[in-house]
């Protein structure tokens, strides 16, 4: 069950404290409470959480500071998006908003190889005013005979790096909890001159082990990858797994189901989830066009397939784009031949933009028939 405080009720506020001292007063029920950033507004929820399917709402209903009760169905107790719950879950991090209200571009290096390809990478961020990347220092490889990331090494010229462009936050995969005291580490000794989002990859997507330890810090926000070969109801479920160890801060990644129904992409391209997923959770979502198609082919409309996929998804709706650049593709030792050149940046980011633009006019004239 969910209770939803009216505007101004804080988490600390004694009216809050009164609802869960109702609410623990019946047998196996424990309250959480949440801080909800939405679009248009702060928002405090008190989750009941345990046996609550025989609690009356109806007590609660009566407190003058509750908006309204919601009886949680059983999917997705902690990301899904409940019978009457507008309101998307936002945050900050690092000074940049994340929402199902926002947009932004993650363009990057799959893996970080050299600091001079490093540097090259963020100067054409800075250039078009992007604070967002990828990098990936811990590379999970379908051969252990392929390169796996620089690891820890290359984390301190990342981030000193990233200090001296003013990225503000990183995607960056981690396979084992020992990654995660790494960034760490490494970000406090460089005077955390930026930010980390830690990446779930697809393979590890029902690591539960590991979603539990990146769901007990509250440090970094969660970019969970679907598993690339499980139902989205599965992958809903084990992102689920974050959420209840408590970290509340994550964005929902498609990133392309693998069957060969597919082909020729490498992936069989899923942004037709992007509605459903915002949809059945309140949880921003990402999409990855570049490990969903793979390479680097063009339509006869001279358009790439990544451009035309990155289109989809935002035009449907997505509040964040993944995608691989590298300066000097065929040297990359990592997925080159999906990467975009710099060159090709200006393109990319216009070319979203422009998406964006009709994705808002959509919405926009949806409202003006509606309320016509
Ligand atoms: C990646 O983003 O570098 C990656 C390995 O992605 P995925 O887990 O989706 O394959
Ligand atoms: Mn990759």
């Amino acid at each position: 069950m969910i209770i939803v405080m009216k505007d101004d009720i804080l988490p600390e506020s004694p009216e809050v404290q009164g609802v869960i001292q109702l609410a623990e007063r019946y047998p196996n029920v424990h309250a959480e409470v949440r801080k909800i950033q939405g679009a248009l507004r702060v928002l405090t929820e008190i989750y009941l959480l345990g046996s609550t399917s025989t609690i009356p709402i109806e007590p609660f209903e009566e407190f003058p500071a509750v908006e309204k009760v919601i009886r949680i169905r059983e999917r997705y107790r902690s990301i899904g998006r409940h019978q009457g719950q507008a309101e998307a879950i936002g945050f900050d991090y690092n000074g940049v908003r994340f929402g199902q209200d926002t947009f932004h571009l993650f363009p990057g290096l799959c893996a970080i190889d050299t600091p001079e390809n490093t540097e090259a990478m963020f100067r054409a961020l800075q250039a078009h005013g992007i604070t967002t990347t990828r990098a990936g220092a811990y590379k999970p490889r379908t051969s252990p005979y392929d390169f796996q990331g620089h690891g820890k090494a290359c984390l301190p010229f990342l981030f000193e790096l990233a200090g001296k462009y003013g990225i503000k936050v990183i995607a960056m995969e981690v396979t084992h909890e020992s990654h995660v005291v790494e960034i760490r580490d490494a970000l406090a000794a460089a005077g955390n001159p930026t930010g980390v989002m830690l990446q779930i990859g697809t393979r590890n997507a029902q690591n539960f082990e590991l979603l539990k330890v990146v769901g007990q810090q509250q440090e970094f926000p969660v970019l969970f990858k679907r598993g690339m070969g499980i139902t989205l109801d599965e992958s809903l479920n084990a992102c689920e797994y974050i959420a209840t160890s408590g970290n509340h801060r994550i964005i929902f990644a498609l990133r392309g189901m693998k069957t060969n129904l597919g082909d020729p992409h490498r992936n069989f391209v899923d942004f037709a989830h992007v509605p459903v997923v915002r949809r059945l959770t309140r949880l921003p979502v990402c999409i990855d066009p570049s490990h969903s198609v793979g390479k680097k082919e063009a339509a006869p409309d001279g358009l790439l397939d990544i451009h035309h996929v990155t289109a989809q998804g935002i035009i449907a709706g997505a509040n964040m784009v993944l995608v691989d650049f590298h300066p000097k593709p065929e040297q990359a030792l990592c997925d080159g031949p999906q990467a975009l050149l710099l060159g090709e940046l200006e393109h990319f980011v216009r070319d979203a933009e422009l998406v964006r633009h009709a994705y808002l006019e959509r919405c926009a004239l949806r409202e003006r028939l509606r309320s016509a």
